[in-house]
């Protein structure tokens, strides 16, 4: 070819712009031309038996690529064939060849290169270097190879065999998947040994990005495995609900309850509690036992009352009505409740004590604290605490217990139904710990402003707002754990008289009872002496619950009655005709029956059912000075004989005692009525009495009873409970008590009826007490038998050896 040929070619020489691909020396591609700059150009260099000069386009997107925005060096390429298909593009294959860099070329119809250098290789390291460069080179991308399946096996052959260096790092980049911009750059590099070193650097840095992805991928994989292994599960789970829940269609109140909580005004951390809860249930075969384990919970928690207040009556003058038309008499007590109300009011959240009503039961404590709650309008819930030993029926049971519950107080709530309800938690006395930890702490914690508002209770998990629950507490007696005691203020009733009992149920039992049965006001009439002799008769008690179950007996009966015909649509019941609907008279009244006896005497009890009668019997019987104490005696009773006994010794003279007595016989003491416990001191004087008249033989006034502790030296001593005492004596048809001076200032408060109804005497010693209750005057000794114990029993034994008994 000659120079000017040479020159020619160079002028005419088209240029192949081409979008993604960088061809490099001895590399052979096959490429798809369609755009018709790039076919127009194929067609010239075909047409004029021309190589092209492959260059790479800047911009792929660019569909009309002028000079500025082509690559200047390209590759000068043989086309060894070109094929038109049927689509109008053009498939060619396409030999790269020499490095060349355009110098001037235009843009016409296609690109011109007027003019390019061809560029020179040049080595730039020593060979040695070349060398270990060229084997890292195949090295590493041999490991390349290895783990890129997209290149060819072969091509390591191929490598293998190449011992030029440029073409082994052009062979190489040729196959990496570098970006075009970097390839072009190592087309550019003209230095060997910097161009196998770049190449060296891509492929390691690709190795690189392929552990990382490996690493990513496999982590990705793991996670994909996870999380599609949960959802297989989840669908199988569901698809296996499906089937089920076509069988059972419970599955429905699913969404209900879902539903349901979501309307719960509950704080963040119960929130978070419930959505958990139900996503577990969710994920649980509806029929299985844990399911309805976590069901069970979450229906108790949407079953509470959640912020869910009643409002609060404020008016005190209609407490006092309601109070005033639940309950006769009672005045006291309904003053120091509207006190404690009005002091509730000035509050905004409850404080201070919480109200304790004592007193026996049918006193109607828990009927008044239904009233506070009407007054108040607040629900009602009763609560009993008898019995109560564990702790975990105040606070639950956790739910990894097999049926375990909420505590007693969370299920009151739910059973009140608002958030402000008055809880009355009957027989707080009746509470009793043991080693399942203690009832009366939990409940301390329950009734404590400080803690309530967030009361935890073992099952629920979360915290419920007790802070607004009115507390009202009742009791028999006031023997209330002492923590417990401090926090409450106590509200004494006593119990009713007669008068009080008639009234009573006049005006409240028996219309009451009438209205359950359903009795109209005409069918029944029950006269007063009727219910006097209920009281008196059927029933012994300081409050009202059996006189209310014998009235609501009568009820009963008479409905039948007219039922069956019986009757004629009327009945009326008196003392006469009462025995054929309560049966015989369980009691006896009064002393009718009674007589003056020796050794027997009639004592006052405070019990917890209200106060009683105790009879006290003593009895002198031959022997050895012994003393036989029978009928369950509690300690402080026994010890209260043996003060008896000392007392009754010191004075014997006075009582005309001989003293050789107390050494010839043995003093047995019985106190029967099994029922009454038998313990406290105040028998004191009872006792003494009882000895007393067993000893000198001189009987006791059956209509005499008194209650009173004894010293040493036979004063007589302060008791407590008087009021039920004398309520006891008047309900036994006691004429005369005799209390210990000390005690006559609670006599203010006594209501009229008792005032009336006995006669009261204070006593300050023993003598008097004798003097009152013994029938006979006692007689002294006489002075000269005034000896030492000792010495006359020396005066017995002598008589004794004498052969015969002086007296
Ligand atoms: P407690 O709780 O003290 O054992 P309750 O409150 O159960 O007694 O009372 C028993 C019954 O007697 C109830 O029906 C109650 O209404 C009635 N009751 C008690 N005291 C009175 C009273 N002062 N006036 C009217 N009813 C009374």
């Amino acid at each position: 070819m000659n120079a000017e040929v040479e020159q020619d070619r160079k002028v005419l020489t088209p240029i192949l712009a081409l979008r993604d691909v960088v061809v490099f020396p001895g590399m052979v591609v096959p490429l798809f031309v369609g755009r018709e700059k790039s076919v127009k150009a194929l067609e010239f260099a075909m047409k004029h038996n021309l190589p092209v000069i492959l260059v790479a386009q800047k911009d792929p997107q660019n569909d009309d690529p002028d000079v500025d925005d082509v690559y200047p060096v390209g590759t000068l390429s043989a086309i060894l064939q070109m094929v038109k298909l049927p689509d109008g593009t053009h498939k060619v294959l396409i030999e790269g060849g020499e490095r060349v860099r355009l110098q001037r070329f235009y843009a016409d119809s296609f690109l011109h290169a007027l003019d390019y250098d061809p560029l020179k290789e040049t080595l730039g390291a020593s060979e040695t270097a070349a060398n270990v460069l060229a084997k890292a080179l195949r090295e590493q991308f041999e490991q390349y190879v290895k783990r890129n399946k997209k290149v060819p096996r072969e091509l390591l052959n191929t490598i293998a065999n190449i011992d030029d260096f440029g073409r082994l790092a052009d062979t190489i980049v040729a196959h990496l998947s570098v970006a075009l911009p970097e390839k072009q750059k190592i087309l550019e590099i003209t230095d060997v040994a910097e161009r196998m070193e770049a190449v060296l650097a891509q492929i390691e840095s690709e190795l690189e990005l392929m552990e990382m992805e490996k690493k990513i991928r496999g982590r990705v994989k793991n996670q994909m495995e996870k999380s599609q292994r949960e959802y297989y599960l989840n669908e199988q789970i569901k698809a296996i609900q499906k089937e089920l829940t076509e069988l059972d269609e419970s599955n429905d109140d699913f969404s209900e309850l879902e539903k349901q909580l979501a309307e719960l005004p509950l704080s963040e951390a119960a929130r978070k509690k419930v959505d958990s809860e139900l996503k577990k249930l969710k994920m649980m075969p509806p029929m299985s036992a844990e399911a309805s384990v976590v069901r069970n919970y979450l229906e108790t928690l949407a079953a509470l009352p959640w912020g869910k207040r009643k409002e609060i009556h404020k008016d005190l003058a209609y407490a006092r009505q309601i109070l005033d038309e639940d309950h006769y008499g009672l005045e006291e007590v309904k003053e120091r409740i509207l006190e404690y109300l009005a002091v509730q009011q000035r509050m905004d959240k409850i404080r201070g004590p919480i109200l304790c009503l004592v007193g026996p039961p049918g006193v109607g404590k828990t009927s008044l604290g239904k009233s506070i709650a009407k007054a108040t309008n607040r629900d009602f819930v009763r609560m009993s605490l008898g019995g109560v030993r564990d702790e975990a029926e105040i606070r639950g049971h956790r739910r990894t217990y097999i049926g375990s519950m909420p505590g007693r107080i969370i299920q009151n709530i739910q059973k009140a139904g608002s958030s402000n309800p008055l809880m009355v938690l009957d027989e707080l006395d009746k509470m009793s710990a043991d080693f399942r930890g203690d009832p009366a702490s939990a409940l301390l914690e329950v009734l404590d402003p400080e803690q309530n508002s967030a009361f935890n209770d073992h099952y629920l998990e979360i915290d419920f707002d007790l802070s607004e629950v009115m507390f009202v507490a009742t009791a028999n007696s006031l023997n209330i754990p002492g923590p417990l005691r401090d926090r409450m203020e106590i509200i004494t009733l006593p119990g009713y008289t007669e008068q009080e009992k008639i009234q009573i149920a006049q005006r409240y039992l028996v219309p009451k009872q009438m209205k359950n049965a359903g009795l109209k006001k005409s069918e029944l009439k029950i006269s007063e002496t009727a219910i006097r002799d209920i009281i008196r008769y059927y029933t012994r008690e300081a409050g009202v619950r059996n006189l209310e179950r014998a009235i609501s007996r009568i009820c009963r009966k008479t409905v039948k009655q007219i039922l069956t015909g019986a009757v004629d649509g009327k009945v009326s019941v008196t003392a006469k005709n009462l025995k054929d609907y309560l049966g015989v008279k369980p009691f006896r009244f009064g002393l009718a029956e009674k007589q003056d006896e020796v050794g027997t005497v009639t004592g006052l009890a405070w019990t917890e059912v209200g106060g009683d009668l105790l009879q006290i019997e003593a009895s002198v019987l031959e022997g050895t000075g012994k003393q036989v104490l029978t009928g369950h005696l509690g300690d402080v009773m026994k010890e209260s004989i043996q003060a008896a006994m000392s007392v009754v010794r010191a004075r014997r003279h006075a009582l005309g005692i001989r003293p050789e007595v107390f050494q010839k016989t043995d003093i047995h003491v019985h106190v029967p009525e099994g029922a009454t416990p038998k313990d406290g001191p105040s028998a004191g004087i009872a006792m003494c009495t009882a000895l007393v008249s067993a000893l000198t033989n001189n009987p006791v006034r059956a209509d005499v009873a008194m209650t009173g502790e004894i010293t040493l030296r036979g004063k007589v001593l302060e008791i407590g409970g008087l009021k039920e005492k004398l309520l006891a004596a008047l309900r036994g048809g006691i004429k005369t008590v005799l209390i210990p001076a000390d005690n006559t200032k609670d006599l203010e408060k006594m209501p009229e009826q008792i005032l009336q109804g006995i006669e009261i005497i204070p006593v300050k010693t023993i003598d008097e007490v004798l003097k009152i209750a013994l029938k006979k005057p006692l007689k002294a000794l006489e002075s000269e038998e005034i000896l030492p114990v000792i010495a006359a029993s020396e005066k017995i034994t002598k008589a004794k050896g004498a052969g015969s008994v002086s007296h």
